[in-house]
């Protein structure tokens, strides 16, 4: 029998006139998802998108790709069936048959978008209901939490009868909401952070300050990886590799050690800033959490803020750490997160950071330094990756 897979979308149907701009960004990125798997027919038809595969085998790793495609709320392989009761009857006694079997309880539920079709939903139900009941003796109807639910959705050309549906990524598709540079570390709190805005369909450039020497290759590795991961839920990522390491050393020359960590970051911030604006995006994020270090007390992120004009996006700022692990295994970052690899801000670290800074004092402090021409060698020395 026939398996399509229909995606079904949440949020976007609420865009009134702009609905089909994110139903065509959705399908674009689809496509781009399932990339490498040929012959998929694709077309949209009342809210939802309907993908048939030339090679039936495909349609496993099909859903394994869509389950990472932001704007998706489910993610269905429906049997189609013609429009007929009695064919539907048949045909769902058959298809279902394995996954009844295992059940103990059910209930049917249609949904009947072609309002043309003779019987209304609840009688669709019903017929349905009773036809699995008798090829099925040992279930029982159990409305309120049955095993399996049975859908049937009538619809304009064909019916689609299934039982279980996958839940998507959610959000919104990847480049309908602009684009924001992600201050990219390769700890556990940044790759969430980046996850939690790319799903609202923010389109993510990675940002990575790199330590040379101080940091190995591999270091920078594990965040091109980091990049890589999220860039399966975007349809890739490009990230600067931005070098540091001069900056550093100049502020821990210059700079009282207690400074040092703030002034570092706020050099980060602007030329994350810099870069971040050059590439079309209109806003930062980063992994910070309030309170989790020194450097990020609600004085301390007042401190970074001020040395950029953009908005700053923290999506994990009120969250603790076990909650942001939680989403970082959910979305396939931690593994890589926690290789132990050394983080250029822990090998510069003071030994006694401020963690109540007043901007004035630490504008002074950095007045020792000559700003300008380390922001400028720093961007011109980036390094463009693309995962
Ligand atoms: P993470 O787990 O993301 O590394 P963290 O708790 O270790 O965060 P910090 O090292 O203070 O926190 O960094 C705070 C934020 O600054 C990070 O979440 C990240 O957005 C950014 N950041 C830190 N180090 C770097 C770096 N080397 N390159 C790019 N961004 C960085
Ligand atoms: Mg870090």
């Amino acid at each position: 029998m026939k398996e399509i897979i229909l995606v079904k979308y949440g949020e976007i149907i609420l865009k009134g006139l702009n609905r089909p701009i994110f139903e065509d960004l959705l399908i674009k990125n689809i496509k781009r998802a399932l990339r490498g798997i040929a012959g998929v027919d694709i077309w949209k038809a009342q809210a939802t998108i309907y993908l048939a595969p030339q090679d039936p085998a495909d349609l496993g790793e099909m859903v394994r790709r869509l389950r990472k495609v932001f704007g998706i709320v489910y993610i269905v392989r429906a049997y189609v069936l013609p429009k007929d009761m009695a064919a539907i009857c048949a045909g769902a006694k058959e298809c279902l048959a394995e996954t009844l079997s295992a059940a103990g309880s059910f209930k049917v539920e249609c949904k009947r978008s072609d309002k043309k079709f003779p019987l209304k939903s609840p009688e669709v139900a019903r017929e349905l209901g009773a036809a699995l009941l008798e090829a099925f003796p040992h279930l029982h109807v159990d409305v309120h939490a049955p095993d399996k639910l049975v859908m049937v959705e009538i619809r304009d050309t064909d019916a689609y009868v299934y039982c279980d549906r996958l839940a998507g990524a959610g959000g919104m598709p990847t480049k309908s909401n602009g684009c924001a540079g992600l201050l990219l570390s390769g700890g556990i709190d940044s790759p969430v952070a980046g996850y939690m805005v790319a799903k609202r369909g923010v389109e993510l450039v990675g940002i990575h300050f790199f330590s040379h020497p101080y940091t190995s290759e591999r270091a920078k590795q594990k965040v091109l990886d980091l990049a890589g991961i999220l860039g399966a839920y975007t349809g890739g990522m490009r990230v600067a590799v931005v070098p540091f390491t001069e900056i550093q050393l100049e502020i821990r020359k210059h700079c009282p050690e207690e400074h040092l960590t703030l002034i570092m970051r706020r050099f980060m911030m602007e030329i994350a800033e810099r870069i971040t604006r050059k590439n079309g995006g209109q806003a930062l994020v980063t992994g910070e959490s309030i309170g989790q270090v020194a450097s990020q007390t609600i004085d301390a992120l007042g401190v970074t803020d001020a040395a950029v004009t953009m908005p700053v996006f923290r999506p994990v700022i009120g969250m603790d750490k076990e909650e942001i692990v939680q989403i970082a295994r959910r979305i396939g970052t931690f593994e890589t997160s926690i290789l132990p690899y050394e983080d250029c801000c822990t090998i510069f670290t003071p030994r006694h950071p401020s963690t109540k800074p007043k901007l004035e004092k630490i504008l002074a402090s950095e007045a020792a330094l000559d700003r300008e021409p380390l922001i400028t060698a720093a961007i011109a020395g980036t390094e463009w990756v693309t995962v």
